[in-house]
């Protein structure tokens, strides 16, 4: 988990801090460009946002960040790009925008400590779990629904628990929870996973580790506490009733990009750049899930980071000549 030394330093209420680059979002993509930029002797400030460290703090091991052989915790690799951004100059705050004004420069952002301008604006809100959005679903979210195995497995010691999805994260943090429960059922809506071929032959060979293949859960059912799941077979409508006290799901994301809308170039919710990181705003550039629908990987949510604050430094370089 990112560690925030700092709070904003607003001497009044109201006041306005100025930066030549400010960045959005504490995860793989924010913290990179906040390292990029602060070597570039701009002296960033980066915003944390609410989920500090962004998704991949909540990610118990990352196996596929370049330079960790043996793996990496999430929480720890976001510790060491705060650290390594920190070291030359970034100062990273615990404070989270609310709303962008891009129509002029200074760029203006106000927060809930107070308002940031910015010569330069690095945007790296990332992602958030989607929902199902079927009954019960809220209802229980805390109450055996979770969207985080890293921060909930250990209440289900034991116990038996669906995960929902076929992608790398439903098999990534279904194996996860194989440490704790006593049996891992993954549904998924067809027949085939998603998730790559690493992650699937590890899950084929756990035993603890089941399939409803062509299924989609309808309900989650409780009193007080989870205590089962509907499920429906996509191919025979049969529906059944699965006993489980977790549900886990991990169907997917939605870019953190509403303050944005009809300020940037947009598609599906995603930010659009060009291959330097620029979005349709000169001097706005974004970076990491935001702006990424494809990859979505921390080495690629880095790459972009970085770039983009080469970006920004050129930008701001070519405006003083
Ligand atoms: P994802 O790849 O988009 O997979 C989402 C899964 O949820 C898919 O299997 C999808 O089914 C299913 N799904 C979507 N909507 C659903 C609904 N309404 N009801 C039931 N099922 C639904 O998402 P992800 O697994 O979170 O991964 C996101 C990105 O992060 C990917 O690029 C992934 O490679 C990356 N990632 C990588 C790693 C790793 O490399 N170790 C770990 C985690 C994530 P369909 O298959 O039928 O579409």
């Amino acid at each position: 988990m990112v560690e925030v030394s700092k709070t904003p330093e607003f001497s009044q209420e109201n006041e306005v801090q100025h930066t030549k680059v400010l960045i959005l979002g504490s995860g793989p993509a924010g913290l990179s460009a906040a390292l990029y930029a602060a070597r570039a002797e701009l002296a960033p400030i980066l915003l944390t946002g609410i989920d500090l460290g962004g998704q991949v703090a909540l990610t118990y091991a990352i196996e596929n960040y370049p330079g960790f052989p043996d793996g990496v915790g999430g929480a720890q690799l976001g510790e060491l790009f705060q650290k390594q951004a920190e070291r030359f100059g970034a100062q990273v705050l615990f404070d989270n925008a609310n709303s962008v004004d891009l129509s002029n420069r200074p760029f203006k952002v106000t927060a809930d400590n107070g308002t940031y301008t910015a010569d330069a604006l690095i945007i790296a809100t990332g992602a958030r779990p989607n929902h199902l959005e079927i009954p019960g679903e809220e209802e229980f979210t805390g109450r055996g629904v979770s969207y985080c195995a890293t921060c909930d497995g250990a209440f289900f010691k034991d116990k038996k628990v669906n995960v929902i999805g076929g992608g790398d994260s439903a098999l990534e943090e279904g194996l996860f929870l194989t440490r704790y429960a006593s049996s891992v059922t993954i549904i998924h809506r067809r027949d085939a996973l998603r998730a790559g071929a690493v992650l699937q032959k590890r899950a084929f060979d756990n035993p603890k580790v089941n399939f409803v293949w062509d299924s989609v859960v309808t309900d989650v059912i409780g009193d007080g506490k989870t205590e089962a799941v509907k499920v429906k077979n996509m191919k025979t409508n049969e529906v059944a009733t699965l006993p489980t006290e977790g549900v886990f799901i991990f169907i997917g994301h939605t870019p953190n990009t509403q303050m944005f809308q009809d300020q940037l170039r947009m598609e599906n919710g995603y930010i659009v750049v060009d291959n330097r990181m620029r979005t349709s705003v000169p001097g706005v550039f974004a970076a990491g899930e935001a702006a990424d629908p494809h990859f979505r990987q921390v080495v690629t949510s880095a790459g972009m980071g970085a770039a983009a604050a080469m970006e920004a430094t050129r930008f701001l370089q070519d405006e003083a000549k």
